[in-house]
């Protein structure tokens, strides 16, 4: 089969591989649609988590059942589904504790296009199908459904991680895709005010949308001055869905003692990240700084799917730019990779 792949650090190709197999609890599928993230764009350009030789890119997809293990209870060939770019090892003792991203070791829950081939080509592998599948409702807008893959969870889990609650005055540092999400999740935890970070005027404009109270444009002054002036003081909890390592000394900033910072920012760059010493009370000011990668799960999946069927969230407006064709996941992951002015997500349809 062809897929397009991480040839080394700094190079994608397109290269030829066996289809894979399948195990007695797993699945193999196709692609419907596909969506490359930023997280494919750390990954080769900045060479986030280390070298990969010849390792197939993506993890966000909508796909059809193509092939199912003799284990496998609940998907048949056939079936569409929505598949979550996090697929743990439910057995491991990591998932038993709670923390089923990091089955296996630290961030080895994310098996696509990490430690193992990803969704970009014609064919891919998704382990343990009945927990890390979902049906595709009937329906559903593809563009909303490839958003469940990562973009609604993680832009979710960023909001779980900083415990927003009701009424709570909240940052949202980046307004991409994962942050548009964050905001949109934010507003449905109750949060009163949504302070949103970001630069893009579609970005901004779909932030509004989603329920952001005010716009803070970082490239127009710093944003702890700006967020402190609006907010009249520092806020309750703040999501982290850009920036960069510095970023966290500006959330430090900006929070309350006793405030939390969820970061789903994926750290390309850099060895260390250094924090406000004074601003966080000398190490006493309780102010919690948690990062997380995205849980997966199919029961996370059909709940979002729930969201979306109800009209509580709209996803498929994050989609920008549309393309057909397994060929085109090439110039739209490069379009991930430039960032031009107009982009919030693209997607790939089959
Ligand atoms: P985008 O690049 O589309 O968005 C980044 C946002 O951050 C933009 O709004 C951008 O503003 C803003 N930004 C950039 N620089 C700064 C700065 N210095 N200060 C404040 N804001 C800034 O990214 P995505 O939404 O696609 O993804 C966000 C992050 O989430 C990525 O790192 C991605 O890899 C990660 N991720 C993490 C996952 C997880 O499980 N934890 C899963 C999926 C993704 P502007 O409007 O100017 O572009
Ligand atoms: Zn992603």
């Amino acid at each position: 089969m062809k897929g397009f792949a991480m040839l080394k650090i700094g190079q994608t190709g397109w290269i030829t591989k066996d289809t894979p197999a399948c195990g007695p609890m797993d699945a193999i599928c196709k692609p419907l649609a596909l969506a490359p993230c930023t997280s494919d764009v750390h990954t080769v350009w900045a060479g986030a988590i280390g070298d990969r030789h010849n390792m197939i890119l993506g993890h966000e997809a909508v796909g059809e059942v193509v092939e199912v293990g003799s284990l496998v209870k609940d998907f048949k060939v056939g079936d569409k589904v929505l598949v979550s770019a996090i697929t743990p090892d439910w057995g491991s003792l990591q998932a038993q504790e709670g923390y089923a991203m990091h089955s296996g070791g630290m961030l080895a829950g994310w098996k696509f296009s990490n430690f193992k081939d990803g969704v970009f080509a014609e064919f891919f592998h998704v382990n343990e199908a009945d927990a890390n599948l979902a049906h595709l409702p009937e329906g559903m807008d593809l563009g909303a459904a490839t958003m469940i893959s990562d973009m609604v969870p993680t832009g979710f889990h960023g909001v779980e991680l900083a415990d927003v609650q009701f009424g709570d005055n909240v940052a949202v540092i980046g307004i991409g895709p994962v942050g548009l999400m964050a905001v949109a999740a934010a507003g449905i935890r109750g949060a009163a005010n949504i302070y949103a970070v970001g630069s893009r005027k579609n970005c901004a404009d779909l932030a509004m949308e989603f329920g952001a109270t005010n716009i803070i444009n970082y490239r127009e002054g710093d944003i702890v001055e700006q967020i402190l002036d609006l907010n009249h003081g520092p806020v309750d909890r703040i999501v982290v869905a850009g920036g960069d390592n510095d970023t966290f000394d500006q959330a430090i900033r900006m929070l309350k003692p006793g405030g939390v910072i969820g970061n789903v920012n994926y750290l390309g760059d850099g060895d260390t990240i250094g924090l406000p010493r004074v601003e966080w009370g000398c190490g006493m000011g309780h102010k919690k700084i948690v990062g997380g990668l995205m849980p997966g799960r199919r029961l996370r999946s059909e709940k979002l799917a729930r969201l979306v069927q109800t009209h509580r969230i709209h996803p498929e407006k994050l989609i920008t730019h549309r393309f057909e064709g397994l060929e085109n996941v090439e110039p739209a992951l490069m379009l991930m990779k430039d960032k031009p002015r107009d982009l919030i997500k693209p997607l790939v349809v089959l």
